[in-house]
């Protein structure tokens, strides 16, 4: 590719819109253009590097007996209606003004539906169907680039199978294609347990990197390796106690003690003496979840453990509900149904609100004091606590999902009568697992793991091209035609070439260019060496320049690509 006949426009300052380093040099380094919120153009060399993930993607899924298919975005609404999920996706679903479409979020519907018409007999089973395609998400805070698309692009496959043990042998089949191409790829990255959020579903594993820009938080153990995203991680934590005598209930005067540092400090107590209320409503109906201390509710966790519709109660509704605003509610005297944390489990002579503003209450036992209390897991796990596992330090930090791996079962067979007759003749749902992976998000973890001051660090297989070509001064017919050859003939010895032409921009530009679009080699041309039959190769990685003779330098650029 020539750069003088090429659209490559590339930027010295960092774009005000860009915050994380790979959208910031995506943009610099014009790989791709925000054409509206959460919605991109892939230039040239953006999409080069993407068809090149999704090269990688099509050979991992056809190696485990994948079929590809492509699905249409614009979808009727009515299929959807019949899952439920144009309520669930709400706000998050695009709909087609005048017409009773939608624009696919994800595929699961379509799958059922064209396997509805299709799968007949256990004879048809298993099948693997993927593609890779365009989503629609009206996600509300489009921001990190490419990470957090309105219009993106997915891999989403679909298993359909007999049973759930044959479910079972279909995810190991995708788990394994997925660490396939994500290490192909050249990224670091881990599995995590995760939650099925509103795809429904059991099992479900999600592959992240690490990375401040990421919007998901896992808690990871070093040490055993267990790692899940914090929607779901638990941890061993220190309870709160069951004292051998327990005090009578009293009232606290607490004027302007709202927080539980600040009823610790008034009181002069521990944090793990002390409960904090937070109500929710689920299906219309409030619910007082009591946590420990500073424990903060995991909404995740909540809304497994409740099912149906959960939401915070507004700061208006509180006082209407528990007789007190945020800040003075608790246990005794509450109305309606209360569950706790399992930290809390029988705890004695505790402090918590009083359902009266400005008012606490001192000596609560949870098993005297509220009889049909219930306990779950619902705490969300801090850094630093102690692994399940293992009983290490666990280490919490923030990740981006690059895929998703569910066992969805027959949720939407038997919404949409997915059927198929076994030897007997007798009928069942089809169970299906769907499996999804953010192609764009592949190319911008490998730049957030791969580059420096100057710009993007390529490798291979990623690489737009293997070698950058620079020619330094192109109105010296020397430098021009060794330039000319040597990209001729480097391409007939199999490596893709980028051939810095321009006659109209400086050594020093051309330079900053090569930096920024990080191609793994540069080989630059000057008059200086080519006297002496010579050129220089310099690796973008580590900096280093190397002379060559110009009969050695095929050989030697195979070299360093393979280092
Ligand atoms: P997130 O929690 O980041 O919103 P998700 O759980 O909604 O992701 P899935 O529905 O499982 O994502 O979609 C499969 C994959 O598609 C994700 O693992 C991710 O890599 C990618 N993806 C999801 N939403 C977006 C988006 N808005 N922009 C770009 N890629 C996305
Ligand atoms: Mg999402």
């Amino acid at each position: 590719m020539r750069f003088s006949k090429s659209f490559i426009p590339t930027l010295k300052e960092t774009p005000a819109e860009a915050v994380i380093p790979s959208h910031i040099l995506m943009i610099r380094a014009g790989l791709v253009r925000q054409l509206s919120a959460g919605i991109y153009t892939w230039l040239p060399i953006g999409y080069k590097v993407l068809r090149k993930i999704m090269d990688i993607i099509r050979e991992e899924m056809n190696a485990i007996g994948g079929q590809e298919f492509h699905y249409p975005a614009l979808n009727p609404k009515e299929i959807w209606e019949q899952t439920g999920r144009v309520e669930a996706f709400g706000d998050i679903m695009f709909h087609v003004k005048n017409r009773d479409y939608v624009l696919a979020p994800t595929h699961e519907e379509i799958v059922a539906w064209h396997a509805k018409g299709g799968i007949t007999s256990y004879k048809d089973l298993p099948q693997i169907w993927y593609q890779i395609q365009t989503k629609f998400r009206n996600e509300p805070r489009p921001k990190s680039g490419v990470i957090r698309g309105r219009q993106f692009i997915m891999k989403d496959s679909y298993s359909l199978d007999r049973s759930f043990e044959d479910l079972d042998k279909s995810y190991e089949l995708h788990d394994k294609a997925y660490r396939k191409i994500f290490e192909r790829c050249g990224l670091k990255f881990f599995v995590v347990g995760a939650s099925s959020g509103a795809m429904g579903g059991s099992k479900s594993e999600e592959f992240m990197v690490k990375s401040e820009a990421g919007e998901d938080t896992v808690a990871y153990c070093e040490k055993c390796g267990y790692a899940a995203n914090v929607e779901v991680a638990q941890s061993i934590s220190t309870p709160a106690k069951r004292h051998s005598e327990s005090k009578e209930l009293y009232e606290i005067y607490t004027p302007n003690v709202k927080s539980i540092d600040e009823l610790c400090a008034f009181l002069n107590i521990d944090e793990h003496e002390t409960a904090k209320s937070r109500i929710y409503i689920h299906d219309g109906k409030p619910v007082l979840v009591l946590m420990l201390g500073n424990d903060e509710v995991n909404e995740t966790k909540l809304q497994t453990v409740l099912g149906g519709n959960v939401r915070p109660a507004h700061p208006d509704e509180l006082k209407e509900i528990s007789g007190a605003d945020a800040g003075s509610i608790g246990p005794i005297g509450f109305k309606h149904r209360i569950i706790a944390d399992n930290l809390l489990k029988d705890a004695n002579n505790l402090y918590s609100g009083a359902n009266k503003n400005d008012y606490h209450i001192g000596g609560i036992d949870l098993v005297r004091d509220v009889p049909n209390i219930e306990y779950f897991d619902l705490r969300i796990v801090e850094n630093g606590e102690k692994c399940i596992r293992c009983n290490s330090n666990l280490e919490v930090f923030r990740a981006i999902e690059l895929g998703h791996i569910f066992k969805l079962g027959t949720k939407y067979s038997e919404a949409l009568g997915v059927n198929y007759l076994d030897e007997n003749g007798k009928e069942h749902p089809v169970v299906m697992g769907s499996y999804g992976i953010g192609v764009e998000r592949i190319l911008a973890c490998f730049i957030e793991q791969n580059y420096d001051d100057k710009g993007i660090i390529w490798k291979k297989p990623l690489a737009p091209f293997d070698i950058h070509l620079i020619g330094l001064n192109m109105k010296n017919p020397e430098i021009r035609d060794t330039c000319e050859s040597l990209y001729t003939n480097l391409q007939k010895d199999g490596f893709e070439i980028i051939y810095d032409d321009r006659t109209d921009v400086s050594a020093g530009f051309k330079f900053n260019d090569a930096d920024l679009l990080g191609m793994p080699l540069q080989i630059i041309v000057g008059e200086k060496n080519l006297k002496n039959g010579n050129v220089e190769i310099k690796i973008r990685k580590t900096g280093e320049k190397v002379l060559v003779s110009l009969s050695e330098l095929s050989q030697r650029i195979n070299t360093f690509l393979n280092e």
